[in-house]
């Protein structure tokens, strides 16, 4: 049944009045693997929240391009009340990937891949990774049916990034603060945009979580257990959103 084939984002110049032509990747997807035909409807989202139901009514092959006329609409409900912005401490090899799929997945809203003191991957602001790293959060929001896709920013250096704690409520996951937890953290507060920081898989540096706290982060436990840094990340939103989501 057309729900059950996800949702697909369509760019604001595929559509023209009440019709969108999806082009490229999603569009051998729709035809290829989904084998998606004409008068079939699906789901598709602007990428602003807002969903319509499509039908297709034409194909065109080599390259393939779908036309889908829009029938209704509606906002999506899919976003969390609060905007998470993950500044995640770059860690090796290929664990970003995983990192934006499932973060997504729970509902991050954008991610600042931070090259810290101890991160072993160097800054590569490469077009080929932001490329990669844009078609892996397109595909995690298209499959968990989110109403954006989450931005993933190209990667910053420690101190470029620190001055964002300024502008929102930030919290760092520090392992050696024994006493303040998430819970604890947001208890008194009005929901509301967090940065969280996550460091690189060796940790934070001493002099880091000092710089960050000067710029008003408040260190956070995520328990008594060491989490892999892949791992802390996605813990931390969904213990946010389990005490904020609407
Ligand atoms: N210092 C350790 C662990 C780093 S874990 C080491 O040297 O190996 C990687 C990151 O995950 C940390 O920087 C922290 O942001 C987060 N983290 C993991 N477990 C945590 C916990 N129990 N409490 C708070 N933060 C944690």
């Amino acid at each position: 049944m057309w729900w059950q084939m996800g949702k697909f984002f369509f760019r604001h110049e595929e559509r023209n009045g009440e019709t969108v032509t999806v082009t490229g990747n999603t569009a051998h997807h729709l035809l290829n693997v989904l084998r998606l035909r004409v008068g079939h409807e699906i789901i598709l989202c602007d990428g602003q929240s807002v969903d319509f139901r499509a039908k297709l009514l034409s194909i065109v092959e080599k390259p393939v391009s779908m036309v889908f006329t829009l029938l209704s609409q509606a906002p999506s409900n899919s976003e969390p009340a609060v905007q998470i912005t993950l500044y995640q401490g770059l860690p090796k090899s290929d664990k970003m990937d995983w990192i934006i799929e499932k973060c997504i997945e729970a509902g991050v809203h954008n991610i600042v891949p931070v090259c810290t003191a101890r991160s072993v991957s160097k800054v590569k602001d490469s077009a080929k990774k932001s490329e990669r790293n844009s078609r892996i959060a397109e595909s995690a929001a298209s499959q968990s049916m989110r109403g954006i896709i989450p931005e993933i920013s190209s990667p910053k250096n420690f101190a470029e990034a620190l001055p964002a704690c300024k502008h929102s409520l930030c919290l760092v996951a520090f392992e050696n603060e024994n006493k303040r937890t998430i819970k604890s953290a947001l208890m008194d507060l009005q929901p509301g945009p967090i940065s969280l920081w996550i460091g690189p898989e060796g940790g934070f540096e001493e002099s880091e979580i000092h710089a960050l706290e000067a710029c008003g982060a408040i260190p956070v436990s995520l328990g008594p257990r060491i989490l892999r840094s892949e791992t802390a990340g996605l813990f931390a939103i969904s213990q946010i959103l389990c005490l904020w989501e609407k």
